[in-house]
């Protein structure tokens, strides 16, 4: 048997522990976490000496046994790994974790306030939550002799002999009071197992299985394993199918919608990597839960706020990214411009873009089905990220509004022969709603133009960069002018107004318009045969507005009112007569001319019901005045 010792642990920071709980105060519970790794790895350690022969003992049993006693508000941690000598005990707990403690402390000395939650102290974690921790441990050295290490939170320890006879270790905290209460139940236990150890490596067990018998839920003879779904991504790409790709994902997030298409990452220089994303349906921005991805460090969790790991964009992701070489134990500013953090995050996204591409390439029907769920994220990730942006230009599609799919290329082949300007711009038509600019999309399609849809909440922002990235292009909504004046052709001869004339027509017409919008009056010549009058909305104003109401920092054309620009159209019959009258009746004040004036009142009532601007009370008025001159 051992001498019994009592010693003092090997640290001069003697206010240790107190700082321990001070800085891991928010993250208490990473405890479970850090002991279970330290099980995992001793129990890895010993099939590693068995796999070389250096070890001749049985590991065909390896697990990590997890007991909980909620009377005796005890928690242990059991392992059948490597144990540890009364040598190894002394330089592993009593030296080693104190000293690298002390290290860390003085290195983040002027930062602390800067520090967050988990710092891996590993075993010294264990003072967070438990009056005394005691370690019986038996090493898998031939002729070693069982040890117990008990320290009750001071720096004072005491290690003597034990009888344990089985190989493996056996970590018993007492829990405080407090942190009984918190930890010390069944369910807690269970909520941490799931949440930090569902993919550790070996089997963490931690009660009965159960089932239900006559009614009620009851032990089966059967250690439950918490940890039985498999990691897929630590297996070779080549050795896995779509369906466990889908069960894994299933597994994960088991209320979710069946995600679109996945990417399994796997790299081992210059960083270590591995992980499986998926793109999940995305229909809303806001309404995407952005904490789905969830980091792992040797498939130990450690946290889904991956936020400064991957881009913005790619919070949109779910699944699972594992790397030891993400620092864990450092500020979330100095994660940020970590050069490690930078590499993994341009991996990341290079990927995804490369995993598109070949979508693209190799699956395009099935990225046309998926494609209106999967573009609002393709299309965050141009907006918000050069880099990507410059790749999706490639695999990005346009729907048009006949629900055909193009890439950027296809589509300005297919549209520029009829939808070159006389300025030989390319002038992309789009709507941002089949039914309200129907009018408008059959007036284009018959003139052989080609209409996208372009539906989407971000389809504004995205309208200008597509902009800026195609050369000598325009988008133009399809009501943003006469289908004659949307890409014009030749240059058009303008009616000869006077500037009186001018300032008539726009008050005559003012005065029959609601009063809540702004209008710009335009005399054009567009036929005979054509409407009266027609309504469009200025491509430049509704945009800006529209992206300064999604918040782009114009805030300045978000507040200005709607603004319209009304075309009439001197060459059609009822706009000559309507002026004839005027000239007939030139010394009335123009309100007072319209008002009198139904026909007036009727062509801009049309042009109105045409816009889907007529409504309420005006609505009412042309149907009755409507079945007036019907009479
Ligand atoms: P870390 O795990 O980061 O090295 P810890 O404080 O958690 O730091 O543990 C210190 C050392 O103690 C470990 O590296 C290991 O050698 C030893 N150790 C801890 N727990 C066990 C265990 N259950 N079995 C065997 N050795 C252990």
């Amino acid at each position: 048997m051992a001498q019994e010792v009592k010693g003092k642990i090997g640290v001069t920071t003697e206010n240790i522990f107190p700082v321990i709980k001070q800085f891991l105060y928010s993250d208490h519970e990473i405890f479970l976490r850090e002991l279970v790794a330290n099980a995992v790895d001793a129990d890895q350690k010993i099939k590693a000496l068995a796999a070389t022969g250096e070890y001749k003992g049985d590991v065909s049993d390896v697990k990590v046994r997890i007991e909980l006693d909620e009377a005796a508000k005890t928690l242990k941690i059991i392992d059948n790994g490597i144990g540890m000598t009364e040598e190894e005990v002394d330089k592993y707990i009593n030296q080693i974790a104190f000293s690298s403690a002390g290290e860390f402390l003085e290195k983040y000395k002027d930062n602390i306030g800067a520090i967050i939650g988990h710092f891996g102290l590993g075993f010294y974690s264990a003072f967070m939550v438990s009056k005394t921790v005691t370690i019986e441990t038996l090493s898998w050295k031939d002729g070693a002799k069982a040890v117990k290490w008990t320290c009750d939170g001071s720096p004072e320890y005491q290690i003597e002999a034990c009888d344990k006879a089985d190989r493996g270790t056996v970590i018993t905290l007492y829990l405080d009071d407090e942190s009984a209460k918190e930890f010390g139940t069944k369910g807690k236990i269970d909520y941490l197992l799931g949440k930090y150890c569902k993919f550790m490596p070996v089997p963490v067990v931690f009660g009965k299985e159960t089932e239900w018998k006559d009614g009620k839920e009851v032990e089966k003879d059967e250690d439950k394993v918490i940890n039985k779904i498999e990691p897929i991504w630590t297996k070779a790409p080549s050795d896995l199918k779509d369906e466990d790709y889908d069960a894994f994902y299933k597994a994960l997030y088991p209320m979710a919608d069946e995600p679109l298409f996945h990417i399994h990452l796997n790299v081992d220089y210059p960083f270590n990597l591995t992980g499986v994303l998926y793109f999940p349906k995305i229909k809303e921005r806001m309404a995407i839960d952005r904490n789905k991805i969830q980091l792992y460090c040797n498939q130990m969790f450690v946290t889904d706020h991956v936020d400064n790991i991957v881009p913005d964009f790619l919070t949109l992701l779910h699944g699972v990214i594992d790397s030891p070489d993400i620092p864990l134990n450092v500020s979330r500013s100095y994660l940020q411009s970590d050069a490690n953090v930078k590499k993994i995050s341009t991996y990341i996204t290079k990927k995804v873009a490369d995993r598109l591409e070949e979508i693209f390439k190799e699956q395009r029907e099935q990225l046309e089905k998926k494609w209106d769920n999967l573009k609002l994220f393709i299309e965050y990730g141009m907006l918000s990220d050069e880099k990507f942006c410059e790749r999706a230009t490639k695999f990005v599609l346009l729907k048009n509004t006949e629900g055909k799919y193009f890439s950027l290329d296809e589509y300005k082949k297919a549209v520029e022969p009829a939808q070159t300007d006389k300025d030989k711009r390319l002038v992309i038509l789009y709507a941002t709603n089949t039914e309200d600019q129907y009018q408008f999309i059959e007036a284009a399609k018959n003139k052989g133009y080609d209409v996208l849809l372009l539906d989407c909440e971000l389809d504004a922002h995205f309208v200008n960069l597509l902009e800026q990235k195609m050369e000598n292009t325009r988008f133009a909504r399809v009501d943003s002018d006469t289908v004659e004046n949307l890409i014009p052709k030749e240059e058009k001869i303008k009616p000869e107004l006077s500037e009186d004339a001018k300032k008539d027509l726009d008050a005559v017409f003012k005065a029959v318009l609601p009063k809540e919008y702004e209008y710009y009056v335009d005399a054009q010549n567009l036929g005979e045969g054509e409407a009266p009058v027609v309504i469009t909305q200025n491509e430049f104003m509704r945009r800006y507005r529209e992206m300064s109401s999604l918040g782009g920092g114009m805030n300045f054309y978000g507040e200005m009112p709607k603004s319209f620009n009304i075309i009439v159209n001197m060459e059609n019959p009822l706009v000559a007569k309507v002026l004839d009258e005027r000239k007939a009746d030139k010394d009335a004040k123009p309100e007072d001319f319209a008002s009198g004036n139904d026909l007036l009142k009727q062509i801009a009532d049309l042009a109105l019901l045409a816009a889907g601007l007529l409504k309420g009370k005006d609505l009412a008025e042309f149907v009755k005045r409507s079945a007036q001159m019907l009479k």
